[in-house]
């Protein structure tokens, strides 16, 4: 679905090297985008991602850096706006969930879930806003997850460090839609259950009772989450701000 949408501009998606952020880098790139794609350890998925990109018709960098860490963070973005020009589309898409039983989860996992997915979307969100309203135009999207809207029922229960920090995920992107407009919009995607390295060694029998559960009957591709994510980072959704989406096949509906 090839057009000119986001021709001239610079996108940054975090955790770009696979799953869910490579399908986003890939659809911003069919858009005419320079994508600078961040990873963090697998530098030869996030050359993958690079090389699709630029088959896609965009433009591909890659950006190693812990998005959770200020000064890897900082140094990022100086790098990307020095080789690249200033970011216009952001997507806060890093993240990671620890599957330990929450009845034995201790402080380290819950410190670490928690630091990633809420760290690493404010700080890459922070180092690009006072630029982005400087001149006049931004488009933000983080990925949340429905384990920030409802608890997990598929035993074992193993999300309560990631529902909380995917909640506050919800709460970051509703009061910043609120802070920083009109030259802003930040919007979140909450995805359902979707088919990536993340979701991989769920047991067969969760992931079919989630699907009987989903009016769509099938789990999510990352492409799901991509158009959605062009979407609103798109002026098609000129007019949404704070407002977080669910994409799941119907298995959460907001009220
Ligand atoms: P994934 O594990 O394939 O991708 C996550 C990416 O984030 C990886 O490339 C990883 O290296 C990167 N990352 C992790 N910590 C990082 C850090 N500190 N700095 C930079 N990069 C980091 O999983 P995915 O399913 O593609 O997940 C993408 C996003 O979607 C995550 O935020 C996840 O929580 C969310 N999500 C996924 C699902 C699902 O079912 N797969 C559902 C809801 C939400």
């Amino acid at each position: 679905m090839a057009d000119n949408e986001f021709e001239g501009r610079t996108a940054l998606v975090t955790g770009g090297s696979r799953g869910i952020g490579r399908a986003i880098c890939v659809r911003l790139a069919q858009s005419g985008a320079k994508v600078a794609i961040n990873y963090v350890s697998d530098a030869d998925a996030a050359r993958e991602t690079r090389k699709l990109v630029n088959e896609a018709g965009g433009e591909g960098r890659i950006y190693k850096a812990d998005v959770s860490e200020l000064d890897q963070a900082t140094a990022m973005h100086k790098e990307i706006e020095a080789e690249f020009g200033p970011i216009d589309l952001l997507v806060t898409n890093a993240g990671i969930a620890k599957f330990a039983d929450d009845t034995e989860m201790g402080a380290d996992v819950w410190n670490e879930i928690l630091k990633v997915n809420i760290n690493g979307t404010f700080h890459p969100v922070w180092l690009a806003k006072d630029g982005m309203t400087e001149r006049g135009f931004g488009r933000i999207v983080c990925i949340s997850s429905i384990a920030g809207l409802r608890p997990n029922t598929t035993r074992p229960n193993r999300l309560i460090a990631y529902g909380t920090s995917k909640a506050a995920v919800i709460g970051f992107v509703r009061n910043c839609g609120n802070a920083f407009g009109p030259e802003i919009r930040v919007n979140g995607v909450a995805p359902g259950l979707i088919d990536t390295d993340m979701t991989k060694d769920m047991s067969e029998e969760n992931r079919q009772i989630v699907i009987s559960r989903t009016p769509m009957r099938r789990t999510g591709k990352p492409e799901d989450i991509a158009e959605l994510t062009h979407f609103l980072l798109s002026e098609r959704a000129s007019f949404i701000t704070g407002q977080t989406y669910v994409a799941s096949g119907g298995l959460v509906t907001l009220p």
